[in-house]
């Protein structure tokens, strides 16, 4: 017995957890549907990235891609396009690449085993069985860093090596999909990685450790940045310069020129602040008119809203009022974000795609 609590105790268990969540669950778009595309999408976008963040992109990622034919067919720069903002650009280029290999291998079918759908780019063991348990009711159990605090709180377990198996132990084999929801919103929303709120657990009679335990969590530490790029204008248009294909992180994706930092601060049109995973960056946006000698290109601004520009790029031609503010702002959470267990994918080597 992985889990270590007895077989007579487990349904008890599996009862209190699905009830809680039958009760309290979000009400989150994703969790309306049984569709595989659209739960394959959800599952993409919420890689490391908040619920908070998620929600305003989501129903637009769909309208603009309704089905797996329409991704399939679009092109990958509208696709990165519609996915700016997001971050970790790779994940809308293998969705994108995942939605090919459906339509002209699989005969436009979505595999019926998450066996099958972790053949696909960009769909590992944790993405495979959320879809496959979500959408298929396959007994497959999840696990990503959320679970795996939960699993480790709950047994009083001293590693992760043993939370894949006590997860499928514990897995609910008549409502496996719901079950595994269960436990990720457990994790989002009341086994915190700080201080989990034990007085609100559904399963805190089963749990040994009923506190933080060993996995109060520790932020990482934050650098600081400055860099500068340049904004020029002539006529309607900005002078924008693409990533090369060969960029591990944000290929193919436009941006400012980066130039070197201002002399003089009447050289700053204005400074942004812009935060990538463990870096705090201060942006200052320049005139600099000889940086559009750079290798670039003068975009028309009415085609900037279709050009797939990085998340900092937005924001500065939004702060210059070039393109419009963004949609409804959403206040972000506490809610921890899904990771997978087994490493980060945090910026390294390539110059810091911002
Ligand atoms: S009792 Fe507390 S530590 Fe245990 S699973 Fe519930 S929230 Fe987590």
């Amino acid at each position: 017995m992985f889990t270590r609590i007895s077989s007579q105790r487990l349904p008890y268990l599996r009862r209190a957890l699905l009830e809680w969540y039958d009760q309290n669950r979000r009400d989150l778009p994703w969790r309306n549907t049984r569709d595989p595309y659209r739960i394959w999408v959800s599952e993409i976008m919420l890689q490391q990235t908040r619920v908070a963040a998620v929600l305003p992109r989501y129903g637009k990622f769909l309208q603009r891609f309704p089905s797996t034919e329409k991704l399939a067919s679009a092109r990958v720069a509208s696709v990165l396009a519609e996915w700016s903002g997001l971050g970790y650009y790779r994940r809308a280029r293998n969705l994108h690449a995942a939605a090919k290999v459906i339509m002209h291998e699989f005969a436009g079918k979505f595999p019926d085993h998450s066996d099958e759908w972790r053949k696909l780019p960009g769909i590992g063991r944790y993405t495979a069985a959320a879809i496959a348990s979500i959408s298929l009711e396959e007994p497959v159990a999840v696990l990503d860093g959320n679970v795996d605090r939960v699993l480790r709180r709950l047994l009083h377990s001293a590693s992760s090596s043993q939370s894949l198996k006590a997860a499928q132990e514990l897995l609910d084999r008549t409502r496996p999909g719901d079950f595994n929801q269960a436990i990720m919103e457990l994790g989002a929303t009341v086994c915190l990685p700080g201080e989990p709120l034990c007085s609100r657990c559904p399963v805190s009679s089963f749990c040994r450790t009923r506190g933080p335990g060993e996995l109060r969590s520790s932020k990482p530490r934050q650098r600081k940045l400055s860099v500068a790029v340049a904004l020029v204008i002539r006529g309607d248009s900005v002078f924008l310069v693409q990533r090369a294909g060969g960029e591990r992180l944000m290929s193919g994706m436009w941006e400012l020129p980066r130039v070197d930092s201002p002399a003089h601060d009447r050289e700053i049109l204005f400074t942004v602040r812009h935060s990538i995973t463990v870096t705090n960056y201060l942006v200052s946006v320049v005139v600099r008119p000889g940086a559009a000698s750079l290798k670039g290109k003068w975009i028309k601004k009415s085609k900037l809203d279709r050009l797939a520009l990085t998340g900092l790029t937005k924001k500065i031609l939004r702060k210059a009022n070039i393109i419009e503010e963004r949609g409804p702002h959403v206040a972000r959470t506490q809610e921890p974000v899904r990771r997978k267990t087994n490493g980060s994918s945090g910026s390294r080597g390539t110059r810091p795609a911002i």
